[in-house]
């Protein structure tokens, strides 16, 4: 939680002895509030000299004792100490109610600025779970108007804190990682799309015929698949032919250099031919 201490703040001192005045018992939960005027944003160098005013408001305008609420939350998440855990406050509308609960002010106004930031909801929060682990609060969430005729703490935190006051998801619903089932689901849609060959084309053809059709590079593929087999097969032939040859100098040899030469090369072509006879029979018809 980002506290910032009354002497962090410049508080003026509290007056004695209403302002010392503690709780009585344990705190039911934590009420919130809004400033219930205008108010705009401004940068947080500026938020200390605002909880000064309020204060001063509080103390001078009101004739409290010190500043009513509990806490207050700027817009950028920090934790003001008003009058602390210790200590009652003077915001809840009467001293039963005042007994009862925290008061936590969010600084956002009736007008002007009306919704918290993602940030004051996060010190608002912050807040709410200090008052739980140190003050002790119960877990009771609510509003100034929970029990008191007033609009405050204004739709939107109301809302929220009755909701539970949900910390924000910051993580934005684009930036989550697509599911396993998904990328499946994708991926089936984008084969679906190149074998029902609906119209994806691909600038990978000739200058004639730059968009080929998926089909058509799944075609040509297939034809250099098929041209790289036969490739091969004379590869083998060539083999063949020098196996012959070998086996014909093993047989009792004198050969000269011209004659396995041209056993060589009948060897070569008579494998050649029966490659022929197999290519007709094998090769399937595009
Ligand atoms: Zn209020
Ligand atoms: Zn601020």
């Amino acid at each position: 939680m980002k506290l910032v201490t009354r002497a962090q703040w410049g508080a003026r001192d509290y007056r004695r002895p209403n302002g010392a005045t503690l709780y009585s018992g344990k705190r039911r939960g934590v009420k919130l509030h809004y400033l219930g005027t205008a108010y705009s944003d401004r940068p947080h160098a500026q938020c200390a000299a605002y909880v000064r005013q309020l204060q001063a408001q509080h103390m001078d305008g009101n004739g409290w004792s010190d500043i009513g609420y509990s806490f207050v939350v700027c817009t950028h998440g920090y934790v003001y100490e008003g009058r602390g855990l210790s200590r009652r406050n003077s915001a809840n509308g009467s001293t039963g109610l005042n007994d009862q609960d925290y008061a936590v002010c969010l600084l956002v106004g009736s007008s002007g600025m009306t919704k918290p930031t993602d940030a004051q909801l996060h010190g608002a929060r912050d807040a709410i779970e200090y008052c739980r682990e140190e003050g002790p609060a119960g877990t009771w969430l609510g509003g100034h108007r929970d029990g008191y005729a007033t609009a405050c703490p204004g739709d939107a935190v109301y809302a929220w804190v009755k909701a539970g006051a949900p910390r924000p998801n910051t993580s934005k619903e684009d930036d989550m990682p697509l599911s396993d089932a998904d990328m499946k689901k994708l991926a089936d849609l984008v084969a679906d799309r190149v074998w029902k060959k609906d119209g994806l084309t691909v600038r990978w053809g000739t200058k004639e015929n730059p968009d080929w059709a998926a089909y058509s590079i799944l075609h040509h593929a297939t034809e250099v698949v098929r041209d790289n087999r036969v490739r091969l097969q004379k590869v083998q032939a060539d083999i063949g032919a020098l196996s012959g040859v070998v086996s014909r100098l093993a047989e009792g040899g004198g050969l000269t250099a011209a004659e396995i030469q041209a056993a060589a090369e009948a060897g070569a072509q008579a494998a050649l031919a029966k490659l022929g006879e197999q290519l007709t029979d094998t090769t399937p018809q595009g």
